[in-house]
């Protein structure tokens, strides 16, 4: 086993509030200059540019997971990872049939561009996508667990978008596999205290939307290789597996 340097958390161009840099070669070259070992993809409700960036990773060395931020019901960002592209694109149509049955309006969001893995633009996707699905949080964990995906709750030590921001803890029984901090807002001693007496471990994403946004690494998981079980057994510390975060 060792440690592998994890960003779990990176949008693409095809988020209407991502920068158009974040194509797969700027993305990838910048990442593996960090010396990221993975990187998620995870656009706004749709997994579309995953395939793409999974192509370019290959090239480059970069694995990447492909994944999601899911917006709920209750406007709370969930990240979902997936092992396969096969699962991402399933929850991907389960997600298509939550959204509601709106355009994107690119002058008020901004631009929705899926790209193939030399970085060509390919089409618009023209769906809004930065809005809530009607997802609760609760069917969400389930129907990505039915999928063998994990959930983390994504920027918890935000106001905007968070689970926190929203209740203020983790409701019980509420089956998350971890909740993710940004790497620059200062520690909430109590919301450490709370997440860790509930049982969670952390993570800790760039949730870039720039290509400088990427961070070097700020979160390790330590485990045999870079796959969904390894990283749940991480997040639970089982097996001699573990998450070590910067701070
Ligand atoms: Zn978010
Ligand atoms: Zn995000």
């Amino acid at each position: 086993m060792r440690e592998w340097a994890l960003d779990l958390h990176i949008h693409t161009l095809l988020s209407p509030c991502a920068d158009d840099s974040m194509i797969p070669s700027v993305v990838l070259e910048y990442a593996k200059e960090l010396g990221i070992d993975a990187l998620a993809i995870t656009d706004h409700n749709t997994s579309e540019n995953v395939a793409s960036f999974m192509e370019k990773g290959k090239e480059l060395g970069v694995k990447i997971i492909p994944g999601m931020e899911l917006q709920t019901q209750e406007d709370v960002h969930i990240i979902c990872l997936f092992d396969t592209l096969r699962q991402t694109n399933l929850w991907q149509e389960i997600v298509y049939k939550k959204l509601p049955p709106l355009k994107n309006s690119k002058e008020y969001f901004g631009e929705q561009w899926i790209v193939n893995k030399d970085d060509e633009l390919v089409r618009e996707l023209d769906k809004l996508l930065l809005v809530g699905t009607s997802f609760t949080i609760e069917d969400a964990v389930e129907a990505v667990h039915e999928l063998k995906g994990i959930c983390i709750a994504a920027h918890v030590d935000k106001q905007a978008f968070s689970l926190w921001g929203h209740l203020g803890y983790i409701p019980p029984g509420l089956f998350l596999d971890g909740v993710e901090f940004t790497p620059f807002l200062p520690r909430n001693v109590k919301q450490l205290e709370q997440i860790k007496n509930e049982g969670y471990n952390y993570i800790v994403s760039s949730d870039a939307h720039h290509w400088d946004g990427i961070q070097a690494p700020q979160c390790y998981g330590y485990m045999e290789e870079i796959n969904i079980e390894e990283i749940k057994k991480a997040l639970r510390n089982e097996e001699g597996r573990y998450i070590r975060t910067l701070r």
